[in-house]
């Protein structure tokens, strides 16, 4: 079944490609032009073309041509698409339904995207650079959120290079579809969990364009079933770039936790990093300094300099977290894909992700967006 699914959406990927893009010319999917991708197994197909803002009366033409190339395919039996307008630079896109007048003039307002129905609070946990452990942390801190109560979710939003695969152990299982077309998180550990690593075979290589990444990331969230959550934890793509502002901008987050080295450059990433959240008004719910020291016969060893990250905090105003040591156990559990938190919950690195937790969830009040439990009677 799943190959015939995989077949189909193979077939449908080919009849958009066939439609040339009148402004690059060549084939939709090649000119980034699609998005909102989806397919059920009953031939039920859904896209978003995304046509330059001021260009959007010429592309309905392209809309009904694409969809057209759709329905023409065996074992598709219906097809909606959607055209928006693409803000160029600015993200921002405006619905525009069949048939429906085009929206005047370029819109260049950011455009704050809705919140996803079910799940209470969105965060992120962003770093400015590769290798600081914010997938680790991210992991951790959502098994952490569990532990006190909270049904928490992971999405592993580093499409570039995602984790979740490897540090849930989830290497093997592949999300199911709902009856609403809806893929099912997996479920590990506790958590609902989705990433693009459990859907693509992560070692075959994949380039992703800026626009692919953001959308992939904006179909990761709508069109998985993640209701209902407390709270919803994002790992973002490492970097401070225009993908991760997008992100920013078009996911409604409550918050963003900043995961950085003790060193003085990384004060400078996480300046980038805080000035990236503020430009999109996302309070900082705090940073995290980890790999903070590295302790052998009771010695603490300070291999990449010393609170950094936590004066970087205070200079900010931002909540300073809580330090994490360099400790084999951490990079052990995460290689054996059970996350410490969950498979060793007193041990003494599980007790400071259940305090960053903690302290999260009281940055999270204090901004003004409590994090209250669901209940459905
Ligand atoms: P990022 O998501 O920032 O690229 P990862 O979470 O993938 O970073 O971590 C990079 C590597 O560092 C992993 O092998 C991870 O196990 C290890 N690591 C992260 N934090 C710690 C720590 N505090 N102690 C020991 N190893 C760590």
């Amino acid at each position: 079944m799943k190959n015939g699914l995989a077949g189909l959406r193979a077939k449908i990927e080919n009849a958009l490609d066939t439609v040339i893009d009148p402004v690059s010319g060549v084939g939709l999917l090649a000119a980034e032009r699609i998005s909102g991708f989806a397919v059920t197994e009953e031939g039920r197909v859904r896209f978003t073309l995304e046509a330059p803002s001021d260009a959007v009366a010429r592309y309905q033409q392209v809309r009904d041509a694409a969809e057209a190339a759709v329905r023409a395919q065996k074992g598709v039996i219906a097809v909606t698409a959607v055209l928006t307008a693409h803000d160029a630079p600015a993200p921002g896109v405006t619905r525009v339904t069949k048939g429906a007048t085009p929206p005047p003039g370029p819109q260049t307002a950011p455009r704050r995207a809705e919140g996803l129905p079910g799940v209470a609070a969105i965060i992120a946990v962003a770093s400015a650079k590769g290798g600081v452990g914010k997938s680790t942390v991210a992991v951790n801190l959502a098994c952490a959120f569990t532990a006190l109560g909270k049904s928490t979710g992971l999405l592993d939003a580093d499409v570039y290079g995602p984790s979740a695969p490897t540090l849930l152990g989830l290497h093997d299982r592949k999300p199911d579809q709902g009856r609403d077309s809806k893929l099912k998180p997996l479920e590990a550990f506790g958590l609902k969990t989705m990433s693009i690593g459990y859907l693509v075979d992560i070692d075959a290589p994949m380039i992703w364009r800026g626009a692919m990444a953001t959308s992939a990331v904006r179909q990761m969230l709508d069109d998985v079933a993640w209701a209902p959550l407390d709270i919803l934890v994002l790992d973002m793509p490492p970097g401070t770039g225009d993908v991760q502002l997008t992100i920013a901008q078009r996911v409604p987050l409550a918050g963003a936790v900043i995961v950085s080295t003790p060193q003085e450059l990384a004060l400078a990433d996480v300046r980038r990093g805080v000035a990236m959240f503020e430009r999109t008004h996302i309070p900082i719910l705090g940073v995290i300094e980890n790999m903070a020291w590295f302790e052998t016969e009771g010695v603490r060893h300070h291999l990449f300099g010393e609170g950094g990250a936590r004066r970087t905090a205070e200079t900010f105003g931002a909540p300073f977290l809580g330090e994490l040591p360099l400790d084999p156990a951490l990079r052990e559990s995460g290689d054996r894909g059970a996350p410490l938190v969950a498979a060793a919950p007193d041990h003494p690195m599980s007790h400071r992700f259940l305090a960053m937790a903690r302290k999260v969830l009281d940055a999270m009040a204090a901004a003004g967006k409590p994090a209250p439990t669901i209940r459905f009677a």
